[in-house]
C-alpha cells in the first residue's frame, strides 16, 4: 500500500491546529528533522515538520493523519544512534520541542510530572534543588519523551536500572487520535497488563507520549571513584564479574581499552596509565561504608589481575575523569577528522562480558578496522566506536560486517542485539534471530493500535 501525503488543504489544516509558527515545511527545517546521529536517511523526504503543544494538538493532527496513511514520526532531541526518529517515509514529523514543562515535582512522593519534550538534564536541575535526580543518564542531550522510546539508560544502569523502572504513568496519544491515560502513581501494582512498559522502548511505533510521571531516586551523600589497570581485557572483565559475584553494587563501572585511553589521554591530557582500564565509581550514605567497599573491590581488582588500582580519587579529578568518560564519543570522533562515526551496541549476560570483549577485539583486527570498544560493564553492555569512510563501500563495508558478526556473537552468547540504543533502522536483520515467534506477537500489538502503520513506518521490525 501506498503512503499517504498531506494535500494543501490538509496542510493549513495542520496549520490551523498549530499556528504558522509552529508548522515548516522549509529544505532547511526538513533537514534538520531528517537525520539522528546516524547515517540513515529518508527513503521518502518528510512533507512537513509541526510542533505541537497539546495532547489534543497531537490528537487532532493524527485524526488527519490516519485515515489517509500518512506517516508521522515524533522527534525529541534526534540523539539517537540507529534511525530511530528518520521519517524513513515521508509525512509528517512531530517536533516534541514545545512540551518542554516540568509540571510538579513532588518531592515527599519521590515523583515528577513532567512533558515529554523536557531535557533530561534539564530536569536533574530542577530536582537537584529537592536533593533528587532521574537516574537513567544516556550521556546525550535526550528528551524524556526520547529516552522513554528508546528506554535509555546508561552509565548508572549498574544501580538504578533503565527508563523503564522510572516511569509509573504517562499520556499516549493513539494513532486513531484516542488520547490516553496509562499506569499509577504507585511504586508497585499488580493491576493488570502493564502498558506503561509496553509503550517505552517502542520508539514512536504504538503512540507518541506526551506527558510522564517519572520515579525519582535521592542524590546520595557520598561518592568516591577509582581507577584499575589491567594487562588484559579478559582480566578486566574477570575483576567486572568478580564485583558483582560479592554483591557489590557501583554505581557505574566502565571498562576502556588501552587504545581508548590513549586516544583520551592525547585529547583530553588525563595522563591516565595506557592500559586496559575500568572507571569505577560508588555512592553511599556514608564515607566509612564507602571505603570499606572501596577496599574489598581494590582487592578483587587485585586478585583478577590489576596492574594498578587508585581509589578515592578527589572531586575534581573524579569530575574529569567522567567528564571524558561521557565525551568520549566527541574524542574520537575529534581524533578521526572527516571521518564517519559507527556505534555498535549489543549487551550479553554479565558472565560473557570478558567473552565477547575479547572476540570484538579481535573481529576489528581481523576485519582491518578502527574501532574503540568501551561500555557499561557492570550490565553487560559493550559499544564499538568504528571511525570510517561511509561514501568507502569497501571499507564501510567491512565495518557493517565487523558490527554483525559482534551482535552475532552476542546473540549466541544470549544476549541482545541492542543494549540501549533501540533497534531503529540498524537493528532490524536481527530482531527474527532474537525474538523467534514472539516478534510475531510484537507485529501483532503494533497492528492492533497502529492498524494503519503510521506511526514511525519502517522501524523495529524487519
Ligand atoms: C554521544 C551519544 C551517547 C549516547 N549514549 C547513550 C547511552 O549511554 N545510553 C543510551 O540509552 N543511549 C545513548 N545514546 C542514544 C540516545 O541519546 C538515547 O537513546 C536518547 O534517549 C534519545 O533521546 P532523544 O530525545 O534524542 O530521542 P530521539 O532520538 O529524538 O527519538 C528516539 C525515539 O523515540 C521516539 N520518540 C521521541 N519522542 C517521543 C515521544 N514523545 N513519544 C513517543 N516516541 C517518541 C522517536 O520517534 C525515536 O524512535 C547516546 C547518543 C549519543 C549521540
Amino acid at each position: 500500500m501506498e503512503w499517504g501525503r498531506c494535500s494543501e488543504k490538509e496542510l493549513k489544516d495542520l496549520e490551523a491546529i498549530v499556528g504558522a509558527e509552529n508548522l515548516s515545511t522549509g529544505e532547511s527545517a526538513l533537514g534538520l528533522v531528517s537525520r539522528d546521529e546516524s547515517y540513515y536517511t529518508p527513503k521518502i523526504p518528510p512533507q512537513v515538520v509541526v510542533m505541537p503543544a497539546s495532547a489534543e494538538e497531537i490528537s487532532a493532527i493524527l485524526k488527519i493523519a490516519n485515515p489517509r496513511r500518512i506517516p508521522v514520526t515524533a522527534r525529541g532531541a534526534g540523539t539517537s544512534i540507529e534511525g530511530n526518529p528518520v521519517p524513513l517515509f515521508g509525512g509528517i514529523v512531530v517536533d516534541m520541542q514545545r512540551f518542554d514543562s516540568i509540571i510538579e515535582i513532588r518531592p515527599e512522593d519521590f515523583i515528577t510530572v513532567v512533558e515529554a519534550g523536557v531535557g533530561y538534564k534539564d530536569l536533574n536541575k530542577a530536582l537537584g534543588r529537592h536533593g533528587l535526580f532521574f537516574p537513567p543518564d544516556p550521556g546525550a542531550a535526550a528528551t524524556i519523551g526520547g529516552m522513554i522510546g528508546n528506554n535509555a539508560s546508561g552509565v548508572r544502569t549498574i544501580k538504578y536500572g533503565a527508563t523503564k523502572d522510572y516511569v509509573l504513568r504517562m499520556t499516549v496519544v493513539l494513532a486513531n487520535g484516542k488520547i490516553m491515560e496509562i499506569g499509577s502513581l504507585a511504586t508497585k501494582s499488580s493491576s493488570g497488563y502493564d502498558l506503561a512498559r509496553l509503550f517505552v522502548g517502542s520508539e514512536g511505533t504504538l503512540g507518541i507520549v506526551t506527558q510522564a510521571t517519572l520515579r525519582l531516586a535521592g542524590i546520595p551523600a557520598h561518592h568516591s571513584a577509582a581507577v584499575a589497570t589491567f594487562p588484559t581485557l579478559q582480566a578486566a572483565a574477570q575483576a567486572v564479574f568478580d564485583i558483582m559475584r560479592w554483591g557489590f553494587s557501583p554505581t557505574a563501572l566502565e571498562v576502556l581499552t588501552a587504545d581508548l585511553v590513549q586516544m583520551l589521554n592525547r585529547d583530553r591530557g588525563l595522563g591516565l596509565r595506557e592500559e586496559h582500564t575500568l572507571f569505577l565509581e560508588f555512592q553511599g550514605a556514608s564515607e566509612i561504608a564507602l571505603e570499606e567497599e572501596l577496599g574489598a573491590v581494590q582487592d578483587l581488582c587485585q586478585e583478577a589481575g590489576a596492574l594498578s588500582f587508585q581509589p578515592g580519587l578527589g572531586i575534581d579529578e573524579r569530575n574529569k575523569l567522567w567528564e571524558a568518560r561521557y565525551e568520549t564519543y566527541e574524542s574520537i570522533k575529534h581524533t578521526h577528522p572527516g571521518a564517519d562515526p559507527f556505534v555498535a551496541d549489543v549487551a550479553v549476560p554479565i558472565s560473557r562480558y570478558p567473552e565477547i570483549l575479547e572476540y570484538t577485539a579481535e573481529i576489528i583486527r581481523d576485519h582491518g578496522v578502527t574501532g574503540y570498544p568501551f561500555g557499561h560493564a557492570g550490565d553487560g553492555n559493550l559499544h564499538v566506536v568504528f571511525m570510517g569512510d561511509a561514501s568507502d563501500e569497501e571499507e564501510w563495508g567491512r565495518i557493517v560486517r565487523a558490527n554483525e558478526a559482534i551482535v552475532s556473537r552476542a546473540l549466541e552468547l544470549g544476549g541482545t542485539c541492542t543494549g540501549e540504543h533501540g533497534v531503529g533502522i540498524g537493528k532490524q536483520p536481527f530482531m527474527e534471530r532474537e525474538h523467534g515467534a514472539s516478534l510475531g506477537l510484537m507485529r501483532e500489538i503494533k497492528s492492533l493500535l497502529d492498524p494503519q502503520g503510521i506511526l514511525n513506518p519502517g522501524k523495529v521490525f524487519p
